[in-house]
């Protein structure tokens, strides 16, 4: 069978130790699943700057056109930061790579392990053995894409989404939730804004493909309350650009835990970009601090969403959960006086639970 091909993109400051252990991990699995994969690094971010005087070089992009998916590390940092805006890392590579690839679906998985379950910003009794709900954010349309207008003492925004571009997030949102608990929470304001009457009656309309999921539509303001009050209650929340963008880190908070979550950005043709949610860390970077937990989910992320291998993505996510069972534990999820281990021994810890 032809290698699937990863472009691998290990950026700044921890990107690349945190990188290092998630594409051994993603060896391992393969050798377990009989599939190859062929990784192909590629400068990006600062790195890059340094290396070849711009944060997304030409290089790096036809790389990342020639690959089944891309794993992204993080980019930035204070070397950077006095460039001019527009040629900052983040701001010169990660967006140009979501507009190139038109990554218009954004997930964004909040997942509270059972053991871990001490470190949410929620009391015990809300988070119980903790809870798993995905975030899915319409990210290429809406309000932050619309016309921007300003005279002297007004300014606006224009918020339109097409029909098709309502359907095509959704689709997403719904294949997702069949592959889970199958239930679809559709986020909106239809009460006020004639774009989320349309975003309702689409997602109602588009629902009736997937008898088997629940539809639940709740308002924008309702969700935000439901999420601190009850999160175990939501499975796939479905929200548009600026909602989602709320939305998701409201919910991504609530585990606590930054170095833990990972997060997919994917286009229509399944090709994707898998990052985690945190960036470059440069108060840990080169100390062997940091948690590899999140890139190491971005890669069973991309197993599911862009490889089809959910069994290989479950192999992973279950290793990732025993090492935690198992009281294993890098700094930023360690309680005073528990052991920590290095960004190198916790990778070797999930890579042993894979056999
Ligand atoms: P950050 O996420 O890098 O760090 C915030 C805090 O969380 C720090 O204390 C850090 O040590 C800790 N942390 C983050 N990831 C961790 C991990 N895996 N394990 C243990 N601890 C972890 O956010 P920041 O400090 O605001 O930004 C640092 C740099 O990263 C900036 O240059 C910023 O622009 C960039 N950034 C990049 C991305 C990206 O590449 N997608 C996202 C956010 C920030």
């Amino acid at each position: 069978m032809a290698a699937r091909k990863i472009a691998v993109l290990a950026g700044d400051g921890i990107g690349p130790e945190i990188m290092k252990p998630t594409i051994e991990i993603l060896k391992k699995v393969g050798e377990k699943h009989n599939e190859k994969f062929e990784f192909r690094e590629a400068l990006v971010g600062g790195a890059a700057i340094d290396g070849v005087g711009e944060a997304l070089p030409k290089e790096t992009l036809d790389i990342c056109e020639g690959s089944n998916a891309i794993l992204f590390g993080a980019v930035g940092g204070p070397k950077w930061e006095k460039l001019p805006p527009e040629k900052q890392p983040e701001r010169a590579a990660l967006l140009p790579l979501r507009k190139h690839f038109d990554l218009y679906a954004n997930l964004r998985p909040a997942i509270v392990f059972r053991a871990l379950a001490d470190s949410s910003s929620l009391k015990k009794e809300i988070i119980g053995d903790g809870f798993d709900l995905l975030v899915v954010r319409e990210l290429t349309s809406g309000i932050y894409f619309g016309k921007k207008e300003s005279g002297a003492d007004w300014a606006s925004d224009e918020m339109k989404y097409s029909v098709s571009e309502i359907e095509r997030i959704a689709k997403v949102a719904f294949e997702a939730a069949m592959k889970r608990g199958k239930k679809v929470t559709s986020v909106d304001k239809a009460n006020v804004l004639n774009t989320m009457v349309l975003w309702r009656k689409t997602v109602e309309k588009f629902a009736k493909n997937y008898p088997e999921v629940e539809l639940q539509n709740l308002y924008v303001d309702n969700t935000a309350m439901q999420l601190v009050r009850n999160p175990k209650q939501f499975d796939v929340l479905l929200c548009g650009n600026m909602f989602g963008d709320i939305i998701s880190d409201e919910a991504s908070m609530l585990t606590g835990s930054i170095g833990m979550l990972p997060s997919a950005s994917i286009n229509d043709r399944g090709f994707g970009m898998y990052e985690p949610v945190h960036g470059s860390a440069p108060d840990i970077a080169g100390q062997n601090k940091a948690n590899p937990i999140a890139q190491v989910l971005s890669a069973a992320m991309m197993l599911r969403h862009s490889f089809g291998m959910e069994k290989a993505a479950k192999d992973i996510e279950n290793a990732v959960e025993s090492v935690l069972n198992k009281g294993l534990r890098t700094g930023d999820i360690a309680k005073k006086g528990e052991k920590i281990l290095g960004t190198k021994e916790m990778g070797k810890a999930i890579l042993k639970e894979l056999g």
